[in-house]
């Protein structure tokens, strides 16, 4: 009974993977005779996706490797895929990736074009500023100042379509807004409030910036997918598996530690939505 049921439960993780990756695995023929699974992060937002040597951190990183596993691959079997925010539905769409744990909004416009699973996190968008500015406050106070955010991302689109005030520059990552900020090129940077902490905590940034705390939205991260995947409901159930058993809420924790940053806790952790 009980080794039926563990070759039951091995049977559909392989199933779920081979939905994943389509029969022939994702295309990264590894040589040593198992399936890879091609996964999109960031590689430059420390806390959530980041590319240390060899090494791949943080809290998106975490909760791909939890879904991963639960699908079916283990860590030797991912192949790490640099996602940036403006190639995130382009990737998706043309399969170079089989799923995105990226920061990754779920929005109704990114619908069009992708699926998503999830949320498995909520963010609020917010701004960063030199530690001595005094004069922004939120939203509202940037008007006549130049905001840097990055191409492709929900929080260049809210600035540019909610605040027509202010001047937005755009960046490639969030990490290349923080150079223009501290030599005084631009006045603030804008992206969700998760984002903002772990890049004003490096050792790096430390003491030169501040988030001004006052989110003016709600990020909810997704799991990006081809419209063509079937894992959908797999990944969530993956997804409640890590909140329920503790595994979530340490991983938050650990990848946060140090940056001052305190998750909304009224939408945290969220429940995935139904897959469509
Ligand atoms: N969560 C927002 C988005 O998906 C901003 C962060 C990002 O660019 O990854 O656009």
């Amino acid at each position: 009974m009980r080794k039926s049921r563990i070759s039951a439960v091995a049977a559909m993780a392989a199933a779920a993977a081979l939905a994943l990756t389509g029969c022939g695995g994702s295309g990264g023929d590894t040589g040593d005779g198992g399936d890879t699974v091609k996964i999109g992060i960031k590689f430059d937002q420390p806390g959530l996706g980041f590319k240390d040597g060899e090494a791949y951190k943080g809290f998106d990183v975490d909760v791909a490797k939890y879904v991963a596993k639960e699908l079916g691959f283990a860590e030797d079997k991912i192949e790490w895929v640099s996602a940036p925010s403006a190639n995130r539905e382009t990737l998706l769409e043309t399969k170079q990736v089989d799923m995105i744990f990226a920061t990754y909004s779920i929005t109704d416009a990114r619908k069009e074009r992708v699926a998503f699973a999830g949320p498995y996190f909520v963010a609020g968008q917010d701004l960063l500023v030199r530690q001595d500015d005094t004069s922004i406050t939120g939203p509202d106070t940037l008007t006549g100042k130049k905001l840097c955010s990055v191409t492709g991302s929900t929080s260049a689109k809210k600035v540019s379509d909610s605040y027509p005030g202010v001047a937005l520059v755009e960046q490639g990552g969030y990490a290349d807004c923080l150079g223009l900020l501290e030599t005084g090129g631009i006045d603030a940077v804008t992206t969700d409030d998760i984002i903002l902490a772990g890049l004003a905590a490096t050792p790096a940034n430390k003491g030169k910036f501040k988030v001004v705390g006052n989110t003016f939205s709600e990020e909810k991260y997704g799991v990006g997918l081809n419209k063509e995947n079937t894992t959908c409901a797999d990944i969530n159930k993956a997804i409640t598996k890590m909140i329920d058993s503790g595994e979530w809420e340490k991983s938050l924790k650990a990848n946060t530690e140090g940056t001052g940053y305190t998750p909304n806790a009224k939408l945290n952790p969220p429940t995935p939505e139904p897959c469509a």
